[in-house]
């Protein structure tokens, strides 16, 4: 059957709702059906009007409410109905959000499709606490890492080595292996007393951020709740003067988004 819609894989952003893209502001306002992620907020979800239908397939690290092939499945299917198919995702599509798996799907069953880049939570949470995650003569570079990989079978391939010998580093889905990744960049040599900055809940208006040592999240880790970004490097020092978002006078002030 030949699709007649066209799916709009769409990144969400953090969660804030005023750092979604104009683009995908428009799309949301004018879909005919959205289907959309756990990490996506309550908050742009309601800007969605309500004779869209919205379709929740929220995932949990490690625990999916909807396989993926059935979120794939469910896309071919809204696009053989529906003009206007929004897939909306936290952060950025291709950051760790399996978009590529969709595009993939869409490709093969020859659906037009567009995609929409979102603000990813890898930088936008060190963004939002005030930490550069690159800066003249401290860190040259950031490298994006997934870490639940570290619970499965992929932990063992990963080069922590290497990580270790990098700039900044940025782990998401880290939460529960935070212990662990500390533990493994000790081990191949990286300083115990390194910065580590947990955000947690990022740009919203419950976001927290703790700050550790490497040496303390490997032998008695902070408490922390997921979602969260680890950030692992000199540059979390500057959180302590530059911690704009956490002061009342911002997030007192109305956020509009008068597009
Ligand atoms: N595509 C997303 C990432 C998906 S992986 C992006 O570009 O942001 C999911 C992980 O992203 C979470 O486990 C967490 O580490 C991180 N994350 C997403 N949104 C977050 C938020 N608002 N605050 C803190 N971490 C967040």
């Amino acid at each position: 059957m030949n699709a007649r819609g066209k799916v709009y894989l769409v990144g969400a952003g953090p969660g804030a709702i005023d750092l979604l893209t104009v683009k995908a502001f428009q799309l949301l306002q004018t879909a005919d059906v959205v289907v959309y992620d756990r990490l996506v907020s309550s908050e742009i979800m309601e800007i969605v009007p309500d004779k869209c239908l919205k379709h929740y397939v929220g995932k949990q690290e490690s625990e999916h409410t909807l396989p993926q092939e059935e979120i794939n499945q469910l896309l071919v299917d809204y696009s053989n109905k529906y003009q206007k198919v929004v897939r909306l995702k936290g952060g950025d599509p291709f950051v760790f959000g399996r978009g590529g798996e969709e595009v993939e799907l869409l490709v093969k069953n020859k659906i037009k499709f567009e995609i929409v880049p979102g603000i990813s939570s890898s930088v936008a949470a060190a963004t939002y606490a005030g930490i550069p995650v690159t800066h003249r003569g401290v860190s040259n570079n950031f490298t994006v890492v997934a870490g639940h990989t570290c619970t499965s079978t992929g932990f063992d391939s990963m080069d922590w080595n290497a990580f270790s010998k990098l700039g900044t580093l940025i782990i998401l889905m880290g939460v529960r292996s935070r212990s662990q990744i500390a533990t493994n960049l000790i081990k191949v040599g990286k300083n115990k007393n390194t910065p580590v900055a947990f955000i947690e809940r990022a740009t919203t208006p419950n976001q927290n951020v703790v700050i550790s040592t490497l040496e303390e999240v490997a032998n008695n880790p902070p408490n922390v709740s997921s979602p969260a970004v680890m950030v692992i490097g000199e540059v979390v020092n500057f959180h302590y003067d530059w911690n704009w978002f956490n002061s009342n006078d911002y997030l007192k002030e109305e956020v509009s988004v008068g597009i």
